[in-house]
């Protein structure tokens, strides 16, 4: 993998406020790999291409909308490298061709075997027999976080990034909001919209950054991946004013609380402060059929 040659630019998201909100487009990085999963696969695979330039496998775990899927099935194609997907829910067997990720990451040449969520929830035991079909395979944590991954995120920062007092992020895991953590300026605070339901994630990122300069707050709407009519007002009232497409289960969760934030005046007057945009925008076509059959409204792209 190369860092790519893009530049990714900075964009000020005007808000009648004495703080200043921007939005750094790592979305922009590819269309199909968020781009803190670009990040985060960095050295995971280039290391192991280093010792394996022979047959290199990727095998990693994830649910059927997941932008890690998304992101190996992608990098795979673009390397050449062969992956299995671990999918979450046998149901799926019969039907993975209706759901837009599955199918996007098969035409990239994605394999799958699906599991039933009990058996998905033993990985430790599922790595085992993977690693005894597959000898020699790289086997990527589900959401890709681990040391490697946190050491990747130091790409989403720059001489651009440190004029800035606050640095906020989405958090599934917590491995890019430790990146930040890890290498943010001594005067900069690290902000974590938590999109899960998941209290063990604070110890998580310490463990990872081994720095207190992070926050984190709930943002999850009522659990990972729900999706609720005031987030796809957002989100679609977002697109029009500002013409930046948000996704429903990161960025769109994000970038509302931190507008409530903002407007609740948090901020201290003449803060200025950097939302990290990490795309997830594939999963927006799984979210829109859903909200179809649920008879809601969509979620506006394009
Ligand atoms: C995975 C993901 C995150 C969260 O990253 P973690 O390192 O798991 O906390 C944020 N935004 C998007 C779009 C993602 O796909």
């Amino acid at each position: 993998m190369k860092i790519p040659c893009i530049k990714i630019p900075i964009t000020e998201i005007p808000l009648e406020k004495n703080a200043r909100l921007f939005l750094k487009r790592e979305d922009l990085i590819h269309p199909q790999i968020s781009g803190n999963k670009y990040w985060k696969l960095f050295y995971n695979i280039n290391q192991y291409l280093a010792k394996n330039p022979e047959n290199p496998f990727l095998i990693t775990f994830g649910g059927a909308f997941s932008n890690h899927i998304a992101a190996v099935a992608a990098l795979g194609r673009e390397s050449n490298i062969p992956t299995l997907g671990i999918i979450r829910g046998d149901e799926l067997q019969q039907k993975w061709a209706e759901n837009p990720t599955l199918k996007t990451a098969h035409q990239n040449g994605m394999e799958f075997r699906f599991v039933t969520r009990e058996a998905y929830r033993n990985k430790p035991l599922l790595s085992q027999i993977f690693e005894k079909e597959f000898p020699g395979a790289l086997i990527i944590p589900e959401g890709g976080t681990n040391d490697n991954a946190v050491n990747g995120i130091q790409y989403m920062l720059s001489e651009q990034t440190k004029s800035f007092d606050y640095l906020c992020t989405a958090v599934g895991t917590g491995g890019t909001v430790a990146g930040l953590s890890r290498f943010a300026e001594e005067n900069q605070q690290v902000l974590g919209f938590k999109v899960v339901d998941d209290s063990s994630v604070e110890d998580t990122v310490f463990k990872l950054s081994k720095r207190n300069n992070f926050k984190l707050f709930e943002a999850h709407d009522g659990g990972y991946g729900k999706i609720s009519d005031k987030n796809i007002r957002f989100i679609n009232d977002f697109k029009g004013k500002y013409q930046i497409q948000l996704d429903p289960v990161y960025t769109g969760k994000m970038m509302r609380h931190l507008f409530n934030m903002i407007a609740s005046d948090y901020f201290p007057p003449g803060s200025k402060i950097l939302a990290f945009h990490t795309g997830g925008l594939q999963g927006i076509f799984g979210a829109n059929e859903l909200l179809k059959k649920q008879k809601r409204e969509l979620i506006k792209i394009g």
